[in-house]
C-alpha cells in the first residue's frame, strides 16, 4: 500500500499524475518515443510548454492581465540572486522581511547587488510568527516577502502595499489558496513543493515592470530573455515541465484553487484542532500566523516520543519528522494529501 506522506519537498503528487508520467517515459502522445527522448523543440512538446503556462495563468486568474509565466531552473535559491538583478536598480534598493532560512538566503544575495532594508524580522523567536507592522521605504525598487514559512509553519494572511514592486516566494503555498495574485508583480515558486517534481521553477511576473533597472543581465539570468524565447532559450527540464503540466490539469479538475483551498482548510483545521485538543502536543508556531500547509507540532512529553514514532511509522506514515532546526514534527499537506492520510495521523494523536 501507497504510504501516507508527509514530506516537506519533494512531497506528494497525485497518484493518478505519476501514472500519466511513468507512461509518458515510455511512450508519449502514442509518439512511440518517450517524453524524456523527444526535442524540446518538437510540436507535441512545445504543446506541453504552452498549455502549462496557459494553466498557471488560468488558475492564478492572471490571463490577459499582462503577466507571463516561464518555466526556469535554478529552484527557488536562483530566483534569490534573478530578482535583484532583474528589478533592483544601479545604486537602487530593495527592501525584505526575514521569516525564516528562505527569506535570510533570499535577502543575502540582494545584498550582492545593493542595498537591503530588512524592515521586519522573526529571528528572535526563531522564526514562530511572521511580523507585522512595518513601514516598507518609499524608495525601495521592491519589496520581498515569502508566503509561507515551509520550515517552520508560518503563513502571511495579509500582504502589505507598496509603493514599489511586491515580489512573494511562494515555494511552498503556490495554488494552495485564493489571492488576489494580481496585487504581486513577481512571483516565483520552485516547483517542488505544490506543483510537481524538482528541477522546475516557476516564475509568474508582470512583462511592463522588467528592463527598467540599467544593468547588464547576464542572459541565463533575465527574465526577459526567457519570457522573449517562451521558456525555451536553453533546454528546458522537459520532465519536471510535462509533470507540472498534469498537476496544473489535475487541480483544475478537482475544481481549481477555491476547490482546493476549502480542503486545504479542513485538512489543516483536523490536525490543529487535535494539536490543540491534545495535552501531549502543542503547536510550534503562533496561532493566528498557522501554516495550513506546513503544520509545526512537538510532544510536550518527550518520554513519549519512542511510542509515537513506532505508532506511526507502523501505520505507514512517512516524513514527518520536523527540521532539524525546529525539531518535533512537521506535517506537511500538500495540496494532493487527501484528507484520509490527515485522519489517519490525527487518530494517532488520539491514542497515544
Ligand atoms: C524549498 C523552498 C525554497 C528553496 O527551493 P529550491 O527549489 O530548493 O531552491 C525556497 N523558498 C521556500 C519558501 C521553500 O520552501
Amino acid at each position: 500500500m501507497k504510504k501516507h506522506n508527509f514530506s516537506a519537498g519533494p512531497c506528494i503528487l497525485s497518484q493518478e499524475v505519476l501514472e500519466k508520467a511513468s507512461k509518458a517515459v515510455v511512450n508519449f502522445n502514442n509518439l512511440d518515443l518517450s517524453l524524456i527522448e523527444i526535442s524540446h523543440r518538437s510540436a507535441d512538446f512545445v504543446a506541453v510548454m504552452d498549455n502549462a503556462t496557459d494553466l498557471v495563468l488560468e488558475l492564478l486568474n492572471l490571463k490577459g492581465k499582462g503577466y507571463s509565466a516561464l518555466f526556469l531552473q535554478g529552484g527557488a535559491s536562483l530566483e534569490f540572486l534573478m530578482v535583484p538583478y532583474n528589478l533592483m536598480k544601479e545604486g537602487g534598493k530593495a527592501a525584505y522581511t526575514d521569516t525564516g532560512a528562505w527569506s535570510s538566503k533570499a535577502l543575502k544575495e540582494a545584498k550582492l547587488l545593493g542595498e537591503v532594508d530588512v524592515v521586519a524580522s522573526s529571528k528572535d523567536k526563531n522564526y514562530n510568527y511572521i511580523p507585522k507592522g512595518y513601514t516598507i521605504p518609499t524608495d525601495a525598487d521592491y519589496f520581498h516577502c515569502t508566503s509561507n514559512n515551509t520550515i517552520y509553519g508560518t503563513q502571511m494572511k495579509k500582504f502589505p502595499k507598496t509603493d514599489g514592486l511586491l515580489v512573494c516566494d511562494m515555494s511552498s503555498d503556490i495554488f494552495s489558496r485564493q489571492l488576489d495574485f494580481s496585487q504581486f508583480d513577481l512571483i516565483y515558486a520552485g516547483a517542488q513543493k505544490n506543483m510537481g517534481p524538482a528541477g522546475a521553477t516557476l516564475v509568474v511576473v508582470k512583462d511592463e515592470i522588467l528592463g527598467k533597472t540599467g544593468r547588464t543581465i547576464p542572459s541565463m539570468l533575465d527574465y526577459q530573455i526567457h519570457s522573449s524565447k517562451d521558456s525555451m532559450f536553453n533546454t528546458p527540464p522537459v520532465f519536471a515541465v510535462y509533470v507540472s503540466m498534469l498537476t496544473l490539469e489535475w487541480l483544475k479538475e478537482q475544481g481549481g484553487i477555491s476547490a482546493i483551498e476549502k480542503l486545504n482548510i479542513a485538512k489543516a483545521a483536523l490536525l490543529y484542532n487535535e494539536i490543540d485538543r491534545n495535552p501531549l502536543f502543542e503547536g510550534s508556531a503562533a496561532e493566528e500566523d498557522r501554516s495550513d500547509m506546513n503544520v509545526t507540532f512537538l510532544l510536550t512529553d518527550e518520554t513519549k516520543k519512542d511510542t509515537f514514532d513506532k505508532m506511526w511509522k507502523e501505520a505507514g506514515i512517512s516524513g514527518i519528522n520536523g527540521h532539524r532546526s525546529v525539531g518535533g514534527y512537521r506535517a506537511s499537506i500538500y495540496n494532493a494529501m487527501p484528507i484520509e492520510s490527515v485522519q489517519v495521523l490525527v487518530d494517532l494523536m488520539k491514542k497515544l
